[in-house]
């Protein structure tokens, strides 16, 4: 007799469920028994929306900015988006290499939807974003992880990159500064993979900067910016970071023009443009006073900083030392083979699990992005609780032996 659940397709059946989401979830199921959860698992800054913004849509919707708009975005935001790449970036996208989504996450299946055939591979960066490898999967690519261990930063080596190419690559994918691990590549490593990228020109370049305003080192730098790859990088960029916009649902992208377009028409199809009222508040954030997302990153410093020197209290736990967007990433292999007498701590998830039990303390194994040694913690909540969360960490691994 075959199952009910045999309806389902084979590509829902292969897809994960996204790791991120489905730990906040548990902190929120463990929370409603009435236990004390701290969830350190999701990344979402805790701010709110600076006020301007949320004028803005609320002045957009008096304003009758309630129906839909073109597939990829509103004029002004596209036109806003173009100012914004030259700005900061130094990219030169014109409004009509623009595509505004709900989300980055749409921006990134839009890209694979137009770019991937079955048996295309994408080389990801490793440890990645946990969407980056099933949104590949979903669109019939092969993702292929190039790996760097927290001992190189989670830099790769050029050669690496240049070694993991093949004629069926279609594109390169990473984060900078990355989620998982706080990395920001610099001006000079992001050259060098230009450089090789140079030497492969059948290969697009997908550059993924949503935390681009995240970062400490004051220095944020484009891939596409490099002329040896200018002509085939898609940046990807949105408002829920660094304007504290996640629940707004607003991404986008910046592409070769023939990419903004099938993107758009494949996004025309599926979701239409993104919410109208959205949008016009999305265009006010660009071109106004950027002091609220700095006094966010600030913050978020003085966090890292703090999360830093208490997890250096802990035996066991090797940080790496994260200079953007708002997560930790160390390893926790020497726990492995210890046991508090009833578990016996084999891996990551073992690892995250236990803490979740034993200190209600929501992590991420960092399985989830390609790492088995490590785990993630987003220090997007406030210094209370992370002081209380790492005291808790610290009290039930200390029971590990
Ligand atoms: N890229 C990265 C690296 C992310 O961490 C996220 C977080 N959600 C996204 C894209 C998607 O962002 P959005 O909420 O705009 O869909
Ligand atoms: N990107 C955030 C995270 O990694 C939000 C959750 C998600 O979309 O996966 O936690």
């Amino acid at each position: 007799m075959t199952s009910i659940q045999s309806v389902l397709s084979e590509r829902v059946l292969n897809l994960a469920e996204s790791e991120t989401l489905k730990m906040a979830r548990m902190a929120r199921e463990l929370r409603a028994l009435g236990h004390d959860v701290i969830s350190l698992s999701l990344g979402e800054p805790d701010f709110d929306t600076p006020e301007h913004i949320k004028t803005a849509a609320y002045e957009a919707l008096k304003a009758g900015y309630t129906k839909y708009t073109p597939v990829s975005g509103l004029p002004e935001l596209t036109q806003a988006i173009s100012e914004k790449f030259r700005r900061d970036n130094s990219l030169d996208y014109k409004p009509e290499q623009i595509v505004v989504s709900n989300g980055a996450k749409q921006s990134l299946y839009n890209i694979c939807q137009a770019l991937l055939d079955p048996g295309d591979e994408v080389v990801i960066f490793a440890p990645y974003w946990v969407s980056y490898w099933e949104i590949v999967k979903l669109s019939g690519g092969i993702p292929v992880a190039l790996y760097a261990d927290v001992d190189s930063d989670f830099k790769p080596a050029p050669e690496q990159l240049d070694a993991a190419i093949t004629p069926r690559t279609k594109f390169v994918l990473f984060s900078s500064p990355c989620n998982p691990t706080g990395t920001v590549f610099d001006r000079a490593e992001l050259r060098a993979y230009a450089e090789v990228l140079a030497r492969h020109d059948h290969v697009f370049v997908v550059s993924d900067e949503i935390y681009e305003y995240i970062n400490f080192t004051h220095e944020h730098v484009s891939i596409g910016s490099f002329p040896e790859v200018k002509d085939r990088t898609i940046t990807i960029n949105g408002f829920a970071k660094g304007f504290a916009m996640t629940g707004w649902r607003l991404g986008y992208i910046g592409a070769p023009k023939f990419i903004a377009d099938a993107c758009s028409k494949i996004q025309g199809q599926v979701t239409s443009g993104a919410s109208s009222f959205g949008q016009k508040a999305g265009a006010v954030a660009l071109l106004s006073d950027l002091g609220p997302t700095e006094a966010m990153r600030e913050a978020f410093r003085e966090r890292r900083d703090i999360i830093l020197s208490m997890l250096e209290e802990i035996p066991g736990i090797k940080a790496n030392h994260p200079e953007g967007a708002f997560y930790v990433f160390p390893d926790i292999s020497w726990y492995f083979g210890k046991s508090d007498g009833q578990i016996v701590i084999r891996n990551a998830d073992d690892f995250c699990d236990f803490v979740m039990s034993s200190a209600y303390v929501g992590l991420v194994s960092g399985a989830a992005f390609g790492d088995p040694n490590c785990f993630r913690l987003s220090y997007a909540a406030s210094e209370a609780q992370l002081r209380e969360a790492i005291r808790r960490m610290k009290d039930v691994l200390g029971r590990l032996k």
